[in-house]
């Protein structure tokens, strides 16, 4: 069997060029990077096309570590759809270097549905990760030079300063530091850390921003700390959204690219969905919705992070509503969520297998609650028997939830022609009343517990002293209006990565309150979640290389 990289390299990619051209582009606005890489200049987003075009978006039921294949069917749907009409685009989030080289390894699809070049889009793309960075890490700068400063001295108290350093890396042992030792010219001491790059508040902003003005507005709003007379001070306190934005001039244009079938692909921003918003900017939505007939994009993890924050957040910001709602189940996971072990899931299991449906049928549930008509995607693995394919439709059908398997690793569009055409019926005709669950007005403890309550399965939540005083930081700070981003496990529908399937009988405890306010959202952090993952025992990276002539190998 061939591998990832090896489909990819035998593919046939067409300039990029050609590839803006299918979507109307011409080519003199175009900004290439290289041959089949180019950013789209804003201008190209169209309020009309947007509003009327249909958004198709792919979520999926809890994940093992290696990911359900949200992506790979994202790709192998937008290419389906084309196959039977549909002028389509695949929108999706840059892949981060932590899964790169950590356990999931990249985020470009799998077998014959990926993003072209694979190489490139795992591994710095267009460099916007880079900028995001940058732009975080210069106001974690300022912060320090001022609390240094005499003359200019806000008068920050350095304990309250919660803007830590990121990094695209999985890192453990840069999480807790202490930065300014050395003497007086070296900085204040004080204790700090870093996260990922995918957690950066300024990812998350750069991803909800509608244009560069509104990027820099929210950047301004991005909230530092308190001075010794308890004053709350923003980043703007510091001028420091001028040049943060100026780093992000580039990063803020979304990037065209192709899939092995020649279908277009915009992939822009990549925040995590489990300590983010997880999905891809609002800016590539749009630009995908105005250039064609139907997008295709992917909320990060199950549905009750990616897909529920993709609703609440990304469309109540944006304007933006799906048209349909696809749910990515395997029966490896469902097995795992019955409690096979991961190592065995490759066995056939039928009994395993309606012992985990109970997770399939949460999250059939938490769409219905979306007042979504959801369809079920059975991701085929040539492990999978027919016995169990089977009677997971049988299930679909009993909770009259319409159901196909498709092959898209395996066949590209071709293994998702019935999927497109399902979800084509529902985006042109299904009466889809877009509901959100919860009322941004609502107190920010109601809207926890209706998440809790409602998406997550949960009997009550639980706050510890440190979320009470993050709570009244909340309030004092005036943005208790904003909607919830809760930082939970995608492992387990509760917060708690142990309880597979469908979890009953557990309270959620939210340990701290983050407030992003630039971003424009307040994240409750339940159990231990981290902002800086780490690497494995057995990270990716040992088995990546590069030989003389440039050609990597390893990336999966
Ligand atoms: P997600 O987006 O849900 O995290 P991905 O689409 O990235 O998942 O898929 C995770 C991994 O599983 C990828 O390496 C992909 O190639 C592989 N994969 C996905 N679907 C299949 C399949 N049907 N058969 C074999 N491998 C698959
Ligand atoms: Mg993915």
């Amino acid at each position: 069997m061939k591998s990832d990289i090896e489909i990819a390299h035998e593919a046939k990619m067409k300039p990029i060029t050609e590839i803006a051209g299918i979507l109307g582009i011409n080519p003199d606005d175009l900004i290439p990077y290289g041959k089949y890489k180019a950013k789209i200049p804003l201008s190209y987003i169209d309020k009309e096309k947007y509003q009327q075009n249909k958004l198709i978006l792919v979520s999926a039921i809890s994940p093992t570590p290696a990911g359900e294949g949200k992506t790979t069917v994202s790709i192998g749907l937008a290419q389906g759809l084309n196959r039977i009409g549909k002028q389509t685009t695949v929108v999706l989030r840059e892949p981060s270097l932590g899964p790169v080289f950590g356990i999931k390894g990249g985020a470009t699809g799998g077998g014959y549905s990926q993003v072209l070049p694979m190489e490139d889009i795992n591994l710095h793309f267009t460099g916007d990760f880079n900028a995001i960075e940058k732009a975080h890490n210069l106001l974690a700068a300022l912060i320090d030079n001022n609390l240094q400063s005499k003359k200019r001295s806000l008068g920050i108290d350095p304990r309250t300063v919660k803007w830590k350093r990121v990094m695209d890396m999985n890192d453990r042992s840069l999480r807790h530091i202490i930065v300014g030792l050395g003497g007086t010219t070296h900085g204040v001491p004080r204790e700090t850390g870093f996260d990922i790059t995918a957690a950066s508040e300024v990812m998350a902003i750069l991803c909800l921003a509608e244009n560069m003005e509104d990027l820099k507005q929210r950047l301004g709003n991005i909230f530092v700390g308190y001075t010794y007379d308890k004053k709350p001070i923003y980043a703007r306190d510091l001028h420091a959204e001028g040049a943060m934005a100026a780093l992000l001039r580039d990063a803020i244009m979304p990037n065209l690219v192709q899939t092995i079938e020649n279908t277009p692909a915009i992939i822009h921003g990549g925040p995590f969905a489990n300590i983010a918003q997880g999905t891809n900017s609002v800016i590539a939505t749009k630009m995908g919705l105005s250039l064609s007939e139907f997008v295709v994009t992917e909320a990060g993890f199950g549905f009750d992070l990616g897909a529920e924050k993709f609703i609440d957040i990304k469309c109540q910001y944006a304007g933006l509503k799906p048209s349909a709602v696809v749910l990515v189940a395997t029966i490896r996971a469902l097995k795992y969520h019955g409690g096979k072990p991961l190592k065995e899931v490759s066995q056939p299991d039928v009994e395993a297998l309606k012992k985990g449906i109970g997770n399939l049928q949460k999250h059939v549930e938490n769409m219905k609650l979306f007042g979504i008509c959801p369809v079920v995607a059975i991701n085929r693995f040539t492990t999978d028997t027919d016995e169990e394919v089977e009677y997971i439709k049988s299930v679909c059908r009993e909770m009259d939830v319409q159901v196909a398997e498709v092959d898209v690793w395996g066949k590209g569009g071709e293994g998702a022609i019935e999927l497109a055409k399902i979800v084509n019926k529902i985006a042109m005709n299904c009466p889809y009343q877009h509901k959100t669950l919860y009322d941004w007005n609502w107190t920010p403890e109601a809207k926890i517990e209706t998440l809790a309550k409602k998406i997550y399965g949960a009997e009550a939540v639980d706050y510890t002293a440190q979320a009470k005083e993050d709570l009244k930081k909340v309030y004092s700070l005036g943005i208790d209006k904003l909607p919830i981003c809760m930082a939970k496990t995608q492992k387990s529908l509760s917060d708690n990565p142990d309880l597979l399937g469908r979890p009953k009988d557990f309270v959620v405890t939210v340990r701290e309150i983050e407030v992003a306010a630039g971003a424009g959202f307040i994240i409750p952090i339940t159990g231990q979640i981290m902002r800086m993952p780490g690497l494995p025992d057995e990270p990716a990276a040992e088995r990546i290389d590069v030989d003389n002539n440039g050609v990597i190998s390893g990336l999966f």
